[in-house]
């Protein structure tokens, strides 16, 4: 027994050791390891959740650029925090960051305070993202456990709990406590992430090259590619919905429609093309692609409820939104504007007013259908209901955009393009 926990505090030392060694040779040069600035470490970390390196770092270049300083950002416009970030997805990350920055500007005078409960109260910073700024930039010795670094841990020493679980990370925060070389919590931490990322990968670990292999007991015990344990989350949920692009004539000639969604809620204030879920299948099954006219009526119908007078003309293409919890399937129709509307600075007024009315009155519509949602995920109030907007291809540089409009507008524009061209 004596003998085994032996063992173990030599594992223990060797990997430390060892993977500082390395860490201080084969680091890569990130524009985030080139200061020690809080704000740059904390809006690195935001980013490169869920996201890749190579994919954050234009992104952290223009964030950094357009906002240098903690104020900058709290001073900022949300529309503008969001079109930083249109792209990288997950935008609650972004609002949350703005919040974040705005209480650091009034709690701490604009200075990322140098405090484990003051950085764990700051909006958007949970244990791991709290632990990369306390040890990265200020060297405490905190933990930053995020599933790269339970990845490498399970397999170093071949730990068979499930990382999905709470307790599980919790266990692991303590081991990383112990294994933190004095002073070094700042190196050491980026030399986890480091090695998860480029050699203690997902699928196939690079245990040849890797610089604690001498001691991997999931290696030795040749279970790597079966570790970590991780119960799997439950899929998400599709949703087929019916979005409409619709073109504008007239004054609005050259221009397709959007709208804001709501200030709270999925994708808060964005903006996007309208759409609202396809209904049930008959007998109340799954929803499911509809036959083109039945999706083209029941499109017609969501876009009279919503004031806007259009009429689809046919299916243009299909293309996913990919939620934690939900898959929108979205077919999108092609619509042509059947009377001008107002211009922007009433569209508000009159895309909100009818809507309302349908929502509150229950009325129905001119043809006697019931009127539908607006927004049907929940998102509050009939009467905080956004704006609508006509946009050129120019126009899109104003506007935040969820990836999947981002792409299906640029891909309209460029066909319109290319149309012009021939
Ligand atoms: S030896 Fe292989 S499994 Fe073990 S830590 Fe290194 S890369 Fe990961």
């Amino acid at each position: 027994m004596i003998q085994q926990e032996q063992q173990q505090q030599e594992a223990k030392v060797f990997f430390s050791r060892h993977l500082l060694e390395w860490y201080q040779r084969e680091k890569r040069d990130l524009p985030w390891r080139r200061h020690r600035n809080p704000y740059y470490i904390w809006i690195s970390e935001i980013m490169l959740q869920q996201t890749r390196v190579d994919t954050v770092i234009p992104y952290f270049h223009r964030f950094i650029e357009r906002f240098p300083t903690v104020e900058s950002l709290a001073d900022a416009p949300e529309e503008d925090v969001l079109k930083c970030w249109e792209g990288l997805g997950y935008y609650s990350r972004a609002r949350n960051i703005q919040h974040a920055a705005k209480q650091v500007k009034e709690l701490y005078g604009g200075q990322v305070p140098d405090d484990r409960d003051a950085v764990f109260g700051l909006k958007g910073v949970g244990p791991y993202t709290a632990g990369a700024i306390l040890s990265i930039a200020f060297n405490r010795p905190e933990p930053a456990v995020d599933g790269n670094v339970m990845r490498v841990l399970s397999r170093y020493f071949l730990i068979r709990d499930d990382i999905a679980k709470g307790p599980t990370r919790v266990k692991m925060e303590g081991l990383v406590r112990e294994l933190i070389p004095e002073g070094e919590a700042s190196s050491f931490n980026q030399a986890l992430m480091e090695l998860g990322a480029l050699v203690c990968t997902p699928k196939s670990p690079r245990c040849l090259t890797c610089p604690v292999m001498e001691h991997c007991a999931g290696r030795l015990a040749g279970c790597e590619t079966e570790l970590p344990v991780k119960t799997k989350a439950k899929p998400p949920r599709p949703e087929e919905r019916l979005a409409a692009l619709v073109e504008g004539r007239g004054a609005h000639a050259g221009r397709v429609l959007i709208r804001q969604r709501p200030s709270s809620g999925l994708l808060a204030r964005m903006w996007e093309l309208p759409h609202w879920p396809a209904p049930p299948a008959e007998g109340g099954a799954p929803r499911t692609p509809l036959p083109e006219a039945a999706a083209q009526d029941r499109l017609r119908r969501s876009l009279q409820s919503a004031g806007i007078s259009a009429r689809p003309e046919g299916h243009w293409m299909a293309a996913e939104h990919v939620f934690s919890h939900i898959v929108w399937t979205l077919q999108v129709y092609r619509c042509r504007e059947e009377e001008a509307l107002p211009l922007a600075a009433e569209g508000r007024a009159v895309y909100g007013a009818a809507a309302a009315e349908a929502a509150a009155g229950g009325a129905l519509l001119p043809d006697g259908s019931a009127p539908v949602e607006l927004f049907d995920d929940g998102s509050g109030d009939p009467a905080d209901r956004g704006a609508v907007r006509w946009i050129n291809r120019a126009d899109m540089a104003n506007y935040a955009f969820p990836n999947v409009f981002l792409k299906l507008l640029n891909s309209y524009f460029d066909e319109q393009e290319q149309a012009g061209q021939e």
